[in-house]
């Protein structure tokens, strides 16, 4: 029965050039999103905040503070080293903060926590990285005393993190994938900064960074709305890091609602829905919210694509509190706070998305949309990927006030002519693996 399916799966979308293919489930990377489990996010989330604080300040203790905690997270990515088929090795990478008389009064060591499961194929360098923190803080930025659970804040990040690794550490993907627990997020982005840098510096080919922060929490504060079947994903429009031949390309094709992060929350909306149910994913069309900040805008800042995952609904009575009760509200970030329900999809969402970039080639190169003439129609070309087999491409298309592509069109050759105007529609490619998983799409440049 799986074999006729899996048959019809390779036969019906592929040999019907231009029309839209159906879109499956793998049934690889469906079993891994049926294996997260609710009570392993929990008892992971128990150890997590049984270290009291994991304010970044409260160095000691072995078993409070903020060092004890990263090592709890160290031995959970170890106890997987072993696992069979295992690619993944940790390691905690230690770096000293300089006291920058604001939220570090004095020099700091700190540490991120990273997994990583090196990718299969030797020749193919791709990096993604997927990032919770796992630092907590209460209303004093600078209290390492108080407790501070963190259970939402970024004890949900973490723990997704974790029980990730536990599925994923036992598969192959031909792309190196890193699940990293940064420290320093309440301190200022400082982990986050620090590994952004390390990638910039040591030339990683980073295609991909999502952050995981507040992804457990499914009732707000003051509007007392509960709602565990939505998430939103922040992304930038105008790039952080934007050259004047990037300025002057976006504004000679429109592309401001086209960045690569964009197209990499486009990815998570349509791969997410696709493998998660009871799930709509939100684009937010921002970096991300007013008066926060999160891990992946330092990447942003470096040039690479990222964006942030986060809960549709916030609650202020258990963000950055102290633990206390007045006027019969409950403050602080306590575990009691968390929908596992909630965690499970938004876990699931990281999972799928992860393993269909990471099987999936990488991106069409050379991708451009003919501009040498007037024409009705509309002629893309592109060239092979860099890493991977592609079996073919999907052309994808969109009104340009749309948020998400409408159409897809499938071919196996680098070119293709659509009967479409370029000047009425936005335009992208993606590269199809083997399996029908597809890499990122690329909007294209003018060519002639
Ligand atoms: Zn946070």
């Amino acid at each position: 029965m799986k074999k006729i399916a899996v048959l019809l799966f390779f036969l019906f979308p592929f040999s019907n050039k231009a029309q839209v293919p159906a879109v499956h489930r793998m049934p690889a990377i469906e079993t891994m999103v049926e294996d997260i489990s609710k009570g392993s996010l929990e008892s992971y989330l128990e150890g997590l905040v049984s270290f009291g604080t994991r304010h970044s300040l409260s160095q000691d203790g072995e078993t409070r503070g903020i060092e004890a905690a990263r090592q709890y997270v160290l031995q959970q990515f170890q106890s997987f080293e072993n696992a069979e088929n295992g690619r993944l090795t940790s390691e905690i990478d230690y770096f000293t903060v300089e006291a920058n008389g604001r939220r570090v009064l004095e020099d700091t060591r700190m540490g991120n926590v990273m997994a990583t499961l090196k990718g299969t194929d030797p020749s193919d360098d791709r990096v993604f990285i997927v990032s919770g923190h796992i630092d907590s803080r209460v209303s004093d930025i600078m209290n390492a005393e108080d407790d501070a659970p963190g259970a939402n804040d970024d004890g949900s990040g973490v723990v997704a993190l974790i029980e990730m690794v536990r599925i994923m550490c036992r598969k192959s993907f031909p792309a190196t994938i890193i699940f990293v627990a940064v420290s320093g997020e309440e301190q200022g982005l400082i982990g986050a900064a620090h590994l952004a840098r390390r990638a910039r510096e040591e030339n990683w080919n980073l295609v991909a960074m999502i952050n995981n922060d507040m992804i457990g929490n499914s009732a707000s504060s003051g509007t007392e709305i509960r709602n565990n079947t939505q998430l939103r994903v922040f992304s930038e429009g105008v790039p952080l890091m934007e050259t004047e031949e990037m300025a002057a390309l976006r504004r000679a094709t429109n592309a401001e609602n086209d960045s690569k992060s964009r197209q990499l929350a486009r990815y998570i909306k349509e791969v997410g829905q696709r493998y998660v149910d009871q799930l709509e994913i939100k684009l937010l069309y921002r970096n991300d919210r007013f008066l926060r900040g999160g891990d992946h805008t330092p990447f942003s800042r470096e040039g690479f694509t990222a964006v942030r995952l986060c809960e549709m609904n916030e609650n202020y009575y258990q963000q950055h509190q102290d633990l206390r009760t007045e006027e019969g509200i409950r403050y602080g970030d306590v575990i009691e706070h968390i929908d596992y329900e909630y965690l499970r999809k938004n876990t699931a969402v990281n999972l799928a998305v992860l393993a269909n970039l990471a099987t999936a080639p990488s991106v069409p190169e050379a991708v451009g949309v003919d501009i040498s003439g007037l024409s009705n129609s509309s002629l893309l070309r592109w060239q092979a990927p860099e890493h991977g087999i592609a079996r073919g491409y999907y052309i994808l298309m969109r009104e340009t006030s749309s948020a998400m592509w409408e159409r897809k069109f499938y071919t196996e050759d680098l070119e293709m002519e659509l009967p479409y105007s370029k000047d009425n529609y936005f335009f992208a490619v993606q590269a199809v693996g083997e399996q029908g998983a597809e890499s990122l799409a690329v909007f294209p440049r003018p060519v002639r």
